[in-house]
């Protein structure tokens, strides 16, 4: 690891397991691509973090305050571009190194973005709508000299939703004294949303799927998959790809898992999902843990529910020839060796998820431009750019033999580099 060994190592705050996960992944393609010393150091860390305390006036008439975070990793290619997440995990560290996959994902998109993240740690099931709200519009005012359409641009990411974009936009707007729809993405259509935003992580997760299929040369008429987390991401990639003639057999939300080696009914299970709260108890499916999930025979394994759930611990109980992943950071950098190893193919974070940033970006143009486009105009362009940049990614894996992880972040971060040079170093 010369080249790690040869930068200064500073010792900071947001150096938690996750973010030194994210940071390792950089330091094993900087020295494989050869990057030059000086500009990977400036890329181990982020360029600018704030921490905020946000004070809230709960419904019982008691204060709580909660802490919140806005970290943008690098912001060379154009405004910083990332979700905000609630969650009682949320800190320094998940939020930088989640800013930084934010910078790579841009890059390889050949989206005009930097990379960002926010969030605030808190249990947002046990919080009102009115509590939710004042605790979005007072993180909003604490972090809002970061934030603008040509600065910082949020996003929704886990519990957080239309409402929340349509909450941080109204403050903002209010805020600086006129209307500023293109300060956030994923907001409501009606309010200057994009269609097709919703859906745009599954879709394109759904795409990437029958791309990796096509890739590995499995002939199958009908693969089987099988998914993590059913909610924005997971229930939209297992509608579609049952819409595509997959067979999905085992699909999970955060209580539980059901799998039906015959193919679940997708649709109905949504709707049982929409009445009951949760998949388990689903009719004609065994009930499944979520560990029990993961393990189950099936052509595609798709998490798309939290970080790290494929581990040195559980990676050699895996099924599948295939893992997309919809969620971020699912798989650690030691399972990703081993699946690597054992020949399954993975298709990475920062190009499988890319579908919500690609559209996040359709949305922001859309709102400067003040023309909207059609849901197939959206679709469509979203399939030509996940289609780009899926050939790159493969394509450099099968010429160099890199792991598709690699090959991504070596595609991302050599147009980064790029950009970085030509601008040079100010003063
Ligand atoms: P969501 O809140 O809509 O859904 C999360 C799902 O995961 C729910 O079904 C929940 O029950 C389930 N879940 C939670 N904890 C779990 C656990 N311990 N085990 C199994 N399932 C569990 O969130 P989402 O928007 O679908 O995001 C899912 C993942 O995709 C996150 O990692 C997020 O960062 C990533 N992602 C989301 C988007 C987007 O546009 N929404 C874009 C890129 C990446």
């Amino acid at each position: 690891m010369a080249a790690v060994e040869s930068v200064a190592k500073p010792t900071m705050e947001c150096e938690t397991q996750h973010f030194l996960m994210a940071q390792r992944q950089l330091d094993e393609i900087a020295l494989e691509m050869g990057l030059d010393p000086e500009l990977h150091e400036r890329l181990r860390y982020p360029k600018r973090s704030l921490i905020v305390t946000i004070p809230v006036r709960m419904d019982d008439g008691t204060v709580h305050s909660y802490t919140g975070y806005r970290v943008q990793h690098d912001v060379t290619l154009g405004p910083a571009k990332g979700g905000v997440r609630y969650h009682p995990d949320v800190n320094l560290g998940e939020v930088s190194g989640l800013a930084m996959l934010m910078t790579w994902k841009c890059a390889l998109m050949g989206l005009p973005y930097g990379g960002a993240k926010g969030g605030i740690r808190c249990q947002p099931w046990k919080l009102s709508a009115g509590e939710l709200e004042r605790l979005t519009r007072r993180y909003t005012s604490e972090i809002i000299n970061l934030l603008g359409p040509d600065k910082d641009i949020p996003a929704p990411d886990m519990y957080t939703n239309e409402q929340t974009m349509a909450w941080i936009m109204d403050t903002y707007s209010i805020n600086v004294g006129h209307t500023v729809p293109s300060v956030v993405t994923g907001k409501p259509v009606s309010i200057g949303g994009s269609y097709g935003r919703q859906e745009a992580t599954g879709r394109g997760v759904a795409f990437c799927v029958r791309r990796a299929v096509a890739q590995v040369g499995m002939e199958k008429p009908t693969p089987t998959v099988v998914v993590q987390g059913f909610g924005n991401v997971g229930a939209v990639t297992a509608r579609l790809l049952h819409d595509a003639g997959y067979k999905v057999v085992g699909v999970s939300d955060v209580h539980g898992g059901v799998y039906n080696p015959s193919g679940l009914d997708i649709p109905r299970l949504q709707a049982y999902l929409s009445e009951m709260g949760k998949v388990g108890g689903f009719p004609h499916a065994d009930q499944v843990t979520n560990a029990e999930l993961l393990q189950l025979k099936c052509d595609v394994l798709v998490p798309a529910a939290l970080a790290n759930q494929i581990h040195e611990g559980n990676v050699g109980t895996l099924n599948c020839r295939i893992v997309v992943e919809g969620a971020n950071g699912p798989t650690s950098p030691e399972a990703d060796l081993q699946l690597h190893e054992a020949g399954v193919f993975v298709v990475p974070d920062i190009l499988a998820n890319a579908g919500g940033v690609t559209v996040s970006y359709f949305e922001w143009v859309q709102g400067l431009m003040h023309l909207f486009w059609s849901e197939d105009e959206v679709n469509d362009r979203l399939e030509q750019i996940m289609g780009r940049a899926c050939d790159q990614v493969f394509e450099m894996s099968a010429r160099t033999r890199l792991r598709p992880r690699m090959s991504a972040l070596r595609i991302g971060i050599a147009r980064l580099a790029e950009a970085k040079r030509l601008r040079g170093l100010y003063p």
